[in-house]
């Protein structure tokens, strides 16, 4: 009997835009997941760092689009998705007909939807795919990703987003997985806040604050989230690399804040926490992880360092 050829199915290429603290660790779970991945960043040194792991470094998001079926960005904000996605070397010039572009940034609904209405005059499709974790989620292969746009797109490049994280939904059309992305940044800065707050108020009591952060985490209150932030408190001391810096967070509160604002729904916690935010920044500490948020309370206070 002869030997039947075997039809192997490669994985689909992927081009990454974007290589920082999130970007740059998910091009290595892609690239370990049997990806091949052409990539680019603004700063060099961190395509560079990737190009050792297997990488392939592209000189322009253009050229990234250009040579992969799956395009993905993860850059800070709405003014840095509109950059590396417009211009003669930027993403929208090397789209075309079968390919999906997924942007992963946490930035404005509306001006992703408008970026998606261009994507679909080069023939390829949008989505949105912002993700819900942190540094330390996402390492632990256990990051959410949420999904705004058309369905078959959707499915076509649900594996490589599994390759990302376990956790992937399509939670509508395109937007509105920024929109819920919102939702639950809000969420957790306001509990990250309530934190801080009843730890400053436990230790200003008298309470060890050994035992009001172990209180606090033993408690109905814990978290994903207070879990992996609460020792910084704990410690007295921010993490080197934060896991997202106060300007980074504030940038999803003040979004969540304009869609509040435009849909009539008042937010008045997440007004609240935002002013903290805005403490931080004055106090010179804005560049640490937003759980520093503490040092505010401790030092409003007066709790001792
Ligand atoms: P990051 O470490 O500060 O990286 C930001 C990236 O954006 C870098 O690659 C940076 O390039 C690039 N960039 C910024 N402005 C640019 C511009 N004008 N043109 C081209 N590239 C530009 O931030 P991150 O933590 O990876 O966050 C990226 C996105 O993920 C943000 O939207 C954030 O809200 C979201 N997010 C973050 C977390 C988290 O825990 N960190 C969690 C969920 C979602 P350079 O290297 O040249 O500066």
């Amino acid at each position: 009997m002869s030997a039947r050829p075997t039809r192997t199915c490669l994985p689909p290429s992927v081009g990454f835009v974007g290589l920082g603290s999130m970007g740059g660790r998910i091009v290595e779970r892609l690239l370990a997941a049997g990806h091949p991945v052409t990539g680019w960043n603004r700063s060099p040194g961190r395509a560079e760092a990737l190009d050792a792991q297997g990488m392939i470094v592209a000189g322009t998001p253009r050229e990234v689009a250009e040579g992969a079926d799956v395009v993905l960005s993860m850059v800070t904000d709405t003014a840095a998705v509109e950059e590396v996605a417009s211009g003669p070397d930027g993403i929208l010039a090397g789209l075309g007909a079968g390919k999906v572009y997924a942007d992963m940034s946490t930035i404005d609904a509306a001006a992703s939807r408008r970026l998606a209405d261009q994507v679909a005059e080069t023939g390829a499709q949008m989505l949105d795919a912002p993700v819900s974790g942190s540094l330390a989620t996402l390492e632990a292969g256990q990051l959410a990703i949420m999904v705004g746009g058309d369905s078959g797109a959707y499915e076509r490049i649900r594996p490589v987003l599994l390759a990302i994280g376990p956790k992937v939904t399509r939670v509508g059309e395109n937007g509105r997985a920024l929109e819920m992305k919102v939702a639950i940044n809000l969420a957790l800065v306001v509990q990250v806040v309530g934190f801080c707050e009843g730890v400053a108020l436990a230790e200003k009591a008298g309470v060890s604050r050994e035992a009001a952060v172990e209180a606090m985490l033993n408690s109905v209150v814990s978290s994903p989230v207070l879990n992996y932030r609460g020792p910084f408190v704990l410690e007295g001391r921010m993490p080197a690399e934060p896991f997202a810096d106060v300007e980074l967070q504030q940038k999803d509160l003040l979004l969540a804040l304009d869609l509040g604002r435009k849909l009539g729904v008042p937010l008045p916690t997440a007004a609240a926490s935002n002013e903290l935010l805005n403490a931080c920044r004055g106090l010179g500490i804005g560049h640490h992880d937003f759980v520093v948020v503490y040092d505010v309370y401790r030092r409003l206070a007066g709790v001792a360092e």
